[in-house]
């Protein structure tokens, strides 16, 4: 796929004149891949450039730029007709946005992704949901069965063969070359396709079962091989760690914590104290009183020593409603500690600047968001310092749970093309969140104690 979209922009640039982008994940993955592949490509077409070096070529005005997408220099800012995002999965999704707004002036406008997928609703595999979804179809010569290729159903694994899903006969290479695409959801207005390697004929069963045989794990046969997204259950966290701190005794609800989570419309709340969590709650606007004055409502009535609340979002909203309990909450970020050492830094203990304090730095909380991840979850697993007073099968709970797991850690590679494993998300985990300012409000409440 890299070949076509290196023929495409070559034959682009030299007969249309367009501006092109071609990002892989990193700047290193460009100096590998435009010496290798792209100046090869353009050699053997006997394509004349102006402008010749590893990060552009030029005719005239046209132009393609290779860019990594981990690198500290800002994106460059040109306007472009068509973009390449290579290797989505492992490209930062950020430096992907700011370059598709390059985009905005241009008649084409065009965004070509490829990867391999990697996991679920992430990057490539997201896309292609939202596509129109085309698979590899063929009929089958013995039942007539139409039909693309799927490892569970198309496989005759004492055998080693490929079969029809229906009739179980076999196919053969040439039954498969004589398939065509077929979208899922015609006229959707993004392009699809899945290829796995089951419709490359060169790859028989027999190579394809080795190939899961001898793989280190499953992610990588699903990935890989068939194109397909794949969550290792290993790398979420399970429900168990919650269910686990349930425990019965009733909260006397006294010397309170509150972590918030903002959202648009909610916010999520989580109250507790050293004994447990006996709150799970969401906030919404309703008559008269928006969701923070529910808030102010629930500071009040629980007399919430320190609240800890996500900053990220709205920080506006935060700051106004820290004025109305000053020194009471705490406005968090997620931020590395430069030096490493500390995992959350309270701007009322130490220093960030050395300009006299004013009252938001002073209630200005830096935590290092991968750090605290794993701290949390070492409370869970050692059944220390995080309780909830609930029972199993609490709707509460359980919605918390949903949250729970829709974080997984992942393995990502930095600008220098050094791999770090993070914490990542699927979707909608507002309550971990909240969990998470609940654990630094108790931490700053158990500092203040000492
Ligand atoms: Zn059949």
């Amino acid at each position: 796929m890299s070949t076509y979209a290196i023929l495409t922009e070559a034959h682009d640039l030299k007969y249309l004149g367009i501006n092109q982008i071609h990002t892989l994940p990193s700047d290193k993955d460009v100096w590998e891949f435009v010496p290798t592949k792209v100046d090869k490509i353009i050699r053997v077409n006997g394509i004349v450039l102006d402008k010749n070096s590893t990060e552009i070529k030029g005719i005239g005005k046209g132009f393609i730029y290779y860019k990594g997408t981990f690198t500290e220099r800002a994106a460059i800012i040109i306007s472009s007709d068509r973009n390449v995002y290579d290797e989505v999965d492992k490209s930062k999704s950020a430096v992907i946005r700011d370059y598709s707004s390059r985009m905005s002036f241009s008649k084409i406008g065009a965004k070509i992704s490829l990867s391999t997928p990697t996991i679920p609703d992430f990057g490539i595999a997201a896309l292609f949901k939202k596509s129109d979804q085309k698979y590899w179809r063929f009929n089958c010569p013995h039942c007539g069965c139409c039909q693309h290729m799927e490892w569970e159903k198309n496989v005759d694994f004492d055998f080693k063969k490929y079969i029809c899903r229906k009739c179980h006969l076999e196919l053969t290479p040439e039954t498969i070359r004589s398939g065509r695409w077929e979208a899922k959801y015609p006229g959707r207005n993004i392009s699809g396709y899945w290829i796995p390697q089951m419709i490359a004929t060169y790859r028989t069963a027999k190579d394809l079962i080795k190939e899961l045989e001898d793989a280190e794990d499953e992610q990588y046969f699903y990935n890989f091989i068939l194109g397909l997204e794949y969550l290792n259950p290993e790398s979420q966290i399970s429900a168990g760690l919650i269910l686990k701190n349930l425990i019965a005794e009733k909260n006397d609800e006294k010397d309170c914590v509150i972590g918030v989570d903002v959202q648009l419309r909610e916010l999520y709340v989580i109250v507790g104290n050293e004994k447990g969590i006996f709150g799970i709650a969401k906030l919404e606007d309703g008559p008269g009183k928006d969701k923070w004055d529910r808030l102010a409502e629930l500071v009040e009535v629980y007399e919430g020593r320190y609240v800890v609340i996500d900053a990220h979002y709205d920080t506006n909203s935060v700051l106004k409603f820290a004025k109305r309990f000053p020194y009471k909450v705490y406005m968090n970020w997620y931020k590395e500690d430069p030096k490493k050492i500390a995992i959350i830094r309270f701007g009322d203990e130490g220093k960030f600047t050395d300009k006299p304090k004013e009252f938001e730095e002073e209630i200005k909380v830096l935590t290092d968001r991968n750090r605290i991840i794993d701290a949390l979850i070492d409370d869970l697993r050692k059944g220390k310092k995080i309780k909830f007073n609930f029972q199993r099968g609490d709707m509460r709970i359980d919605e918390l749970i949903s949250h729970v797991k829709k974080i997984y850690s992942r393995t990502v590679t930095d600008k220098v093309g050094e791999e770090h494993r993070e914490w990542a998300s699927l979707g909608q985990d507002d309550f971990f969140h909240a969990l998470i300012y609940f654990k630094i409000a108790l931490e700053k409440k158990l500092r203040y104690e000492e």
